[in-house]
């Protein structure tokens, strides 16, 4: 006598959204908007047309429509299965949520930490290899390749330079119309890139350049981005955590993009730290043959003039000694007593917003949120009380040594070395011992 086997469990039909005729009051394709897995289009006139063999009969559209235009109907075949559940005793498999079964699904295709390499003329930006640090740790994380997106002309060593400080793969658009950043041009190539390889993470420089593509990019490809972070990691479902400052620097705000992918961030130059170079790594180029009309291109560029480097300003933001003066510092006259320590030290002047505000040092001085984030060896704190919208700009110094009259200043938190007296005494009387100790050893 054979064994009775166990009856098969079936699935039971959701049906299929539709418009009800002449309910549609074209309320500007809510539904559409509703829908999980884009099987909706507009036609002319403002109405949805359900493209059926897509639709998982989740029933958004028909719950959003403020027309109840919309209804879900079943096949003959899927009337006929409801019909011989109704009349059977034999189980029906247990619904799971299609919607976030499509979702998951959705997520799954996407894979991979990219990492825009910014360039100028074929000069790199540093911190394009600083996020290549912080990108391994999240691709290790996700157990994913971690990959430079480089787009130039002429610029496949960029592609070498990108394996050395941690890239696996770099895919490269080289051609003449990407010699220099123009947003149509940039756009259509990360585009391109995006939905031929469905990277998971997308990070850039929080730079002129690197702001005004990522946002153009997430716009275009219809995902999230969060612009300045100060922390990445990954949760438990693969998600990307995208900390940073908020309501004025007052919190610190994690950011998920859940639903959505690439996920994509920036990240300001020195908040990472510089990843390991090795020049021996080896990695796999992915040329694509992609380029982009230039008639296309409306914006011609016409000379590259650089501001950091000219004469007179000063790059705060790449300095290794900076000693930076607060209100603390009375006027602008007092600060020439930092200027002459940071001679000694081979250092620049930086400044608190209060300092800028007053007029007391010119905009490009400023450290902080609003201003230049620092990471330099030594970061002297004159007269600054160490505001959360200033210590975000330097607390990753290797050193921060504060002067300030007032013990109980924040920014002692911060500080390795705190000197508690009057930096009109103590700042001179540091500028002199340097300079005596050199004098010395000469
Ligand atoms: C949206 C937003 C963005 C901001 N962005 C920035 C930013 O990018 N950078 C930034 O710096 N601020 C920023 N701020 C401003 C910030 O909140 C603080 O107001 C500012 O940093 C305070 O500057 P300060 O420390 O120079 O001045 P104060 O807070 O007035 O501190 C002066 C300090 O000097 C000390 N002092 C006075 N005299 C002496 C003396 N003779 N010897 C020793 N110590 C002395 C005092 O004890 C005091 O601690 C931002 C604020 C907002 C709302
Ligand atoms: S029922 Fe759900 S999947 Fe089908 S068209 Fe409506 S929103 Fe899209
Ligand atoms: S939500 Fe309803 S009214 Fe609005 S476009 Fe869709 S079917 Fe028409």
């Amino acid at each position: 006598m054979s064994e009775p086997q166990p009856t098969a469990k079936r699935k039971k039909p959701r049906g299929i959204a539709r418009l009800i005729a002449g309910r549609c009051i074209a309320c500007g394709a809510r539904c559409q908007s509703a829908c999980p897995v884009n099987c909706i289009e507009m036609n002319d006139a403002g109405e949805p047309i359900v493209e059926a063999p897509k639709c998982i009969g989740c029933q958004k559209c028909v719950k959003i429509c403020p027309a109840t235009a919309m209804d879900m109907y079943f096949t003959a075949e899927e009337q006929q299965i409801l019909a011989e559940l109704a009349t059977s005793a034999a189980p029906v498999e247990d619904e799971t949520d299609p919607e976030a079964a499509a979702l998951s699904k959705k997520l799954s295709e996407y894979k991979g930490v990219w990492v825009f390499i910014e360039q100028t003329e074929g000069e790199p930006a540093r911190v394009s290899w600083e996020l290549l640090g912080v990108g391994k740790e999240l691709a290790v994380k996700l157990g994913v390749e971690l990959c430079a997106v480089v787009i130039g002309d002429g610029v496949e060593p960029l592609c070498v330079e990108a394996f050395a400080y941690g890239a696996q793969k770099a895919y490269l658009v080289d051609a003449p119309v990407f010699r220099n950043y123009r947003t149509e041009a940039y756009v259509e190539a990360c585009c391109h890139l995006i939905e031929t390889y469905k990277p998971e993470v997308i990070l850039m420089g929080a730079t002129g350049m690197g702001r005004d593509l990522a946002g153009a990019v997430a716009t275009r490809v219809g995902t999230g981005l969060t612009a300045d972070c100060t922390g990445l990691d990954i949760d438990v479902k693969r998600n990307l955590m995208q900390t940073r400052p908020a309501f004025g620097g007052n919190i610190m705000a994690t950011i998920m993009c859940d639903k959505f992918r690439p996920q994509m961030s920036t990240v300001r130059p020195n908040v990472m730290p510089m990843a390991a170079r090795n020049e021996e790594a080896r990695g796999t180029i992915v040329r694509e043959e992609f380029t982009v009309p230039e008639e296309n291109i409306l914006t011609k560029v016409i000379e590259i003039i650089r501001d950091t480097h000219g004469k007179g300003s000063v790059d705060i933001a790449g300095a290794e000694f900076i000693i930076s003066g607060g209100r603390g510092m009375m006027g602008p006259e007092n600060f020439a007593l930092l200027q002459e320590l940071a001679d000694e030290l081979g250092g620049v002047v930086g400044a608190s917003r209060s300092a800028v505000d007053a007029g007391w040092m010119p905009g490009d001085r400023q450290v902080g949120q609003t201003g230049k984030t620092v990471r330099p060896k030594i970061y002297i704190a004159c007269g600054i009380s160490g505001a959360i919208q200033h210590l975000v700009g330097m607390q990753d110094s290797d050193i921060v040594i504060a002067i300030n009259r007032d013990k109980s200043a924040p920014i002692f938190e911060v500080a390795a070395y705190g000197i508690v007296g009057d930096l009109f005494q103590v700042v001179p009387a540091i500028t002199k011992t340097i300079r005596e100790l050199k004098q010395k050893k000469s």
